[in-house]
């Protein structure tokens, strides 16, 4: 009885061997077939020619399996052909570290981002007075941070909230940047308004909401300067990473990653930090990758604990937000920090040894 059962065993180990054999070299042939495609710019995936194979296969259908196991059994098949061509698309993205294995360190001037030592980038949410920026970025200058952000632009939820002053926020974000030695991000919203938005910034801002706004990714990937694009609140780490294809596919390289945090049903965040997200982007792709400690958080109170996490979990650098008054701020006054909040929270960073101690 055993030694029928062993000799039985045996036959469907070599039937399971043929036929892994045979699937590789199916495998091997719609791999062929995939490449004379590419070559004739033809759609890889072809329903007719699916279900004619169907056809065909149910045609010949010997039993015991029913037609619908035969096809179902069959399209996994197909499916799997199809997934391995995907992977190979995957090899070949220009953000990914498979195309080029070192880091991408960015220019923003002659301040190197992802280099190694960790950047700041801080400011406040909106532009507001030539004042309140000054004040912000006097702040940076004693702290040793480079990158001051601030937005003139707002794409905000309700079209009665502040919508940003516009180009003549820019003006003053250039003008306080100057002043100190700073170097301005700030985001833009409109395809249209790059070529205005490279008289005043040192880098291009693409917000979460407008991460897949295909039109504006492409301009970005023209302009002559470094981008900072972040990730859509709904967005995939590959959806994230095929954002960043359509800049540097456009000759723009100088791509940053920022983590902003997704939605979720957690309430007690504003959104929903995606540590996970960090090590995966540096290690799927070579661009910088950043953490939005303010807006994935939506609150101050652990906001030095997430950036450690993000630090410690590799991340190039954290963006936060600064304001002289939080509490009178036009935009997310409840997530914003004071000065010496920002003096308080730079010690703390510095502790961990992750940043540098400022230079005076
Ligand atoms: C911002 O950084 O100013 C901003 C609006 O953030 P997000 O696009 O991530 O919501
Ligand atoms: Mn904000």
């Amino acid at each position: 009885m055993s030694h029928q059962l062993e000799h039985l065993r045996g036959q469907v180990d070599e039937i399971n061997t043929k036929l892994l054999e045979l699937l590789s070299q199916r495998a091997e042939l719609v791999r062929a077939i995939g490449d004379v495609k590419k070559k004739q710019g033809i759609n890889r995936f072809d329903p007719v020619r699916e279900r004619d194979m169907l056809d065909q296969i149910v045609g010949k259908n010997p039993g015991p399996f029913d037609d619908d196991t035969v096809r179902h059994l069959f399209k996994q098949i197909f499916k799997a052909s199809l997934d391995l061509q995907k992977q190979n698309h995957k090899k070949v993205l220009l953000v990914s570290r498979k195309r080029h294995p070192e880091d991408t360190v960015v220019m923003v001037g002659d301040e190197p981002v992802g280099d190694g030592k960790r950047t700041i980038v801080a400011g406040p949410c909106s532009v507001e007075s030539e004042e309140q920026v000054r004040q912000v970025a006097q702040s940076l200058k004693k702290q040793g941070i480079r990158l001051l952000r601030g937005g003139a632009f707002k794409p905000r939820t309700s079209p009665y909230d502040f919508q940003g002053m516009g180009e003549e926020g820019l003006q003053m974000l250039r003008k306080a940047a100057d002043e100190y030695d700073l170097k301005v991000i700030s985001e833009i919203v409109n395809p249209s308004d790059m070529e205005m938005a490279e008289r005043y910034v040192d880098v291009i801002q693409i917000g979460a909401r407008n991460m897949q706004n295909f039109e504006l990714l492409k301009a970005a990937g023209s302009v002559r300067r470094p981008v900072f694009l972040k990730r859509g609140m709904s967005a995939t780490v590959e959806e994230f990473l095929f954002a960043a294809e359509y800049i540097v596919s456009r000759g723009n390289t100088q791509v940053m990653l920022c983590e902003r945090g997704i939605r979720t049903y957690e309430k007690w965040t504003r959104n929903t930090l995606d540590i996970s997200a960090v090590p995966l982007l540096k290690q799927e792709s070579h661009l910088p990758v950043f953490v939005d400690i303010t807006h994935s958080t939506g609150r101050r109170d652990i906001q030095r604990p997430v950036a450690k996490a993000a630090l410690a979990a590799g991340a190039d650098g954290i963006m936060l937000e600064v304001h002289p008054d939080p509490s009178v701020a036009l935009s997310d006054a409840n997530q914003q920090i004071d000065i010496p909040q920002f003096e308080t929270f730079m010690e703390d960073m510095r502790v961990t040894g992750l940043i540098k101690p400022a230079k005076t």
